[in-house]
């Protein structure tokens, strides 16, 4: 498989607002951030506080009302149809329910974004490639039915990544699983930003998932009320080494 670099995210004054009747709420308020190519970011945050939306608006399922996303060199906020139809299919998404097509096979299900792509006959290798990396080798003919949560979660993962993304977008994607189940989930997206380079944006409430990300961001109120570098914190030592250092 093909190692890539990660994407680098950056978004600017990013705005989402939502009308319902004669209320108006703002999921994202004024939201400016920079993510580093490569890296796994925890969004955290209660209910409501604009996980979601975020993610929807950085994958561009939703439309911003104000201020930009940048992703690499290419803004976002200003692609027109085609340009955005060819900017989602560069994002993988993973979401909480896994979103499998119950009457097709595990390996049909990982194979049906690209399907109306050219290259067919790449796509089944590439498809069994990815359930190997997954842990699902040997599973391709099963239906989603036959299969545990993880495993399902496994195959939309697959799926995420058949377009060979450099920025992968989970909301809540071990939030149906048990806590040793997520962690091994968590274990594998891990694993497969070490493979591919990718840039992986995780919406979580878990705080064990959380806390082995690289970042954790915490949102209230559509705002950004934490923001911690986990990796600094990683082994004592080299915080230490680090802080007791002669200061240029
Ligand atoms: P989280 O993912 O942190 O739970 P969301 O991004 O889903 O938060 O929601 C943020 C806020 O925006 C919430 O108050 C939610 O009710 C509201 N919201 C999200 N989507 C819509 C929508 N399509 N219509 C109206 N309000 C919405």
């Amino acid at each position: 498989m093909d190692a890539t670099t990660g994407s680098t995210v950056r978004t600017a004054g990013l705005v989402r607002q939502f009308r319902t009747g004669t209320e108006q709420l703002t999921a994202v308020d004024d939201m400016s951030l920079e993510i580093t190519a490569g890296s796994v970011v925890a969004l955290t945050g209660p209910s409501g506080s604009g996980k979601s939306t975020l993610l929807h608006l950085i994958g561009a399922i939703e439309q911003a009302d104000q201020g930009t996303i940048t992703v690499d060199d290419v803004e976002v906020t200003t692609l027109r149809r085609a340009a955005l139809a060819r900017y989602r299919q560069r994002v993988g998404f993973v979401f909480q329910r896994y979103h499998l097509l119950p009457a097709l096979t595990v390996l049909d299900n990982v194979i049906a974004p690209v399907l109306p792509r050219r290259g067919h006959a790449g796509h089944a290798t590439r498809a069994r490639d990815l359930l190997e990396a997954v842990g699902l080798a040997g599973r391709e003919r099963a239906l989603p039915a036959q299969l545990s949560g993880g495993q399902q979660q496994r195959v939309a993962i697959a799926r995420a990544l058949m377009g060979a993304p450099r920025l992968l977008l989970a909301d809540e994607p071990t939030g149906n699983l048990d806590s040793t189940t997520g962690a091994q989930i968590l274990d594998l997206l891990l694993d497969l930003r070490d493979q591919h380079g990718m840039t992986i944006l995780l919406a979580t409430h878990e705080r064990a998932i959380a806390a082995r990300c690289d970042r954790l961001i915490r949102l209230g109120d559509g705002r950004i009320v934490e923001d911690v570098d986990l990796t600094e914190g990683e082994d004592p030592a080299d915080t230490y080494a680090r802080a007791t250092q002669p200061r240029m």
